[in-house]
């Protein structure tokens, strides 16, 4: 058995014009950010099934386990407030400003696991996949589904 998918790597110039909206507001998202325990401000946009865009930011708290990624933010919400809309993609991108410290490859937003899973779930509940477009200031790396993230999804 073998598994295996297609992805494209780029800069975010290189999108097209709906993926670098996507991005845009996904890095604008960041603002709403609250990660004074990491300091990784990360932004997530859904696009929906009617064209709407839904942000989220990750949400951090004293007790870390309590905090939640940029990604589950954004999608519970589009899933609470827009039950009968499809999420075509989402973009992760993550701030540059104060990395400085860190190592680049370090600051990719991939998504984490339980994000995956819950894009996964998301995926199958709609019947259809959800592109994931991970941003940084250089670079772009988009996934035609979820479900390449995570194989054997629980
Ligand atoms: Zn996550």
């Amino acid at each position: 058995m073998v598994f295996s998918f297609t992805y494209t790597a780029t800069t975010p110039d290189q999108l097209p014009a709906d993926e670098q909206e996507l991005c845009a507001r996904a890095l604008e998202a960041c603002e709403g950010s609250y990660a004074p325990y990491s300091n990784y401000h990360v932004g997530a946009a859904l696009r929906l099934s009617d064209g709407s865009v839904v942000t989220g930011a990750n949400q951090e708290n004293a007790s870390y386990p309590c905090g939640t990624c940029a990604e589950r933010t954004a999608l519970h919400y589009a899933q609470s407030a827009h039950p009968t809309l499809t999420v075509d993609a989402i973009a992760v991108g993550v701030r540059g400003e104060g990395q400085e410290s860190r190592d680049e490859s370090q600051d990719v937003p991939y998504p984490c696991g339980m994000c995956r899973q819950a894009l996964v779930e998301a995926e199958q509940r709609q019947g259809s996949p959800i592109k994931v477009i991970v941003v940084t200031a250089e670079q772009a790396t988009v996934f035609p589904s979820a479900a390449c993230l995570l194989p054997f999804a629980f």
